[in-house]
């Protein structure tokens, strides 16, 4: 067996076998995993946890690499260890769900998981990203989603995800844009399917005729990932005065992001919708409340390391 692992490395799952290191293991698996700030945001709060119960004092929360074809065994080994909680994130979060034992309602109607808790039968899914998106936009602009007019950016598993959680949070209207209509369209049409209001959804961009403004921005596209990315739609095109929520937080300013603060809007990135995911999983796998503040100050202190180890030397 090899030396207990610092929760900052990264594993592979041949590191899986065999373990027997003493301890409450959790992890985020992911195909790239190096750039994932998880493990300083869940020690952190960790941490502040422990002073109140020694008994989180010794949960460790890893990452381990694993490539698609690689993620039945990895959670087979990861069971056998005893990992009490997973995270998943980029390929994992919808082909993970064949190999659960079962799913809340919510990861059931997101038609994705994030968070597994490990049960005698094998692990059970949940979602915590639309309860982190809802807690993010709370805290950004000080509104809840009841009652909103959203256009939401993109059809992904993302897009998924928040609209869900839009609808059942009891938003006014919802306006899915995305590059590739068809999807935005099945995207609609399975949401429908799975008891979403009908009348509350549209596809494309809202005009004026049929609103009087829209009241928040949602970029869940992964477009602005990269420095030189445009945005996703011209806001200036967007009626209303809407706050703009990016999903995005690394970069820190999008383009979209910066265009919002160009015209005045109320703008914020998705490092809040992290911590929030991050905070409600681990309540999942605890049972416990989780400091907000513990892992936000992780989350930052993540994304400085990150950033500093991508960094070209000398800078
Ligand atoms: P995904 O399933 O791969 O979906 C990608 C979306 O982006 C699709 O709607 C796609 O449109 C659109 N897109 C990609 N390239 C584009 C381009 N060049 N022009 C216009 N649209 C483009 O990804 P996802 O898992 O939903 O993630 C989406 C974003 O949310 C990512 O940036 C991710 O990092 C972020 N995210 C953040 C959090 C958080 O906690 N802050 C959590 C989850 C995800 P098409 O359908 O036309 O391909």
């Amino acid at each position: 067996m090899s030396a207990i692992p610092d929760p900052t490395t990264v594993l592979s799952i041949d590191d899986l076998k065999g373990w027997g290191h003493p301890g409450t293991f959790l992890a985020v698996l992911g195909w790239p995993i190096s750039h994932s700030i998880s493990p300083w945001m869940h020690q952190a709060a960790l941490a502040v946890m422990a002073r109140e119960n020694p008994m989180f004092s010794d949960w460790v929360y890893v990452r381990v690499e694993v490539r698609p074809e690689e993620l039945a065994c990895a959670l087979d080994r990861l069971g056998e260890a005893g990992f009490r909680g997973i995270n998943l994130t980029v390929p994992h979060k919808v082909e993970v769900l064949p190999f659960l034992v079962g799913q809340d309602e919510e990861s059931r109607a997101m038609g994705a998981a994030n968070t597994l808790r490990l049960t005698e039968n094998g692990y059970y899914g949940h979602n915590s990203d639309g309860y982190g998106l809802a807690r993010a936009v709370e805290e950004s602009f000080g509104f809840g989603l009841k009652g909103l007019r959203v256009l939401l950016l993109g059809a992904g598993g993302a897009a998924r995800a928040a609209a869900v959680q839009m609808a059942r949070s009891g938003v006014e209207g919802l306006w899915i844009h995305n590059r590739t209509q068809s999807k935005a369209e099945a995207l609609v049409a399975q949401l429908i399917d799975s008891g979403c209001p009908s009348s509350l959804m549209k596809v494309g961009m809202p005009d004026l005729k049929e609103t009087d403004g829209v009241d928040l921005v949602i970029n869940a596209t992964s477009l602005g990932l990269r420095p030189e990315d445009p945005t996703p739609v011209g806001l200036a095109l967007v009626p209303g005065k809407p706050a703009c929520y990016d999903m995005i937080y690394n970069p820190a300013r999008t383009r979209f992001l910066g265009e919002a603060a160009g015209l005045g809007l109320p703008a914020a990135n998705g490092l809040s919708m992290l911590v929030h995911q991050g905070v409600r999983s681990l309540e999942i796998w605890s049972g416990a409340s989780v400091p907000e503040s513990a892992m936000a100050e992780g989350a930052r202190t993540g994304l400085e390391k990150i950033l500093s180890e991508t960094l070209p030397s000398g800078q």
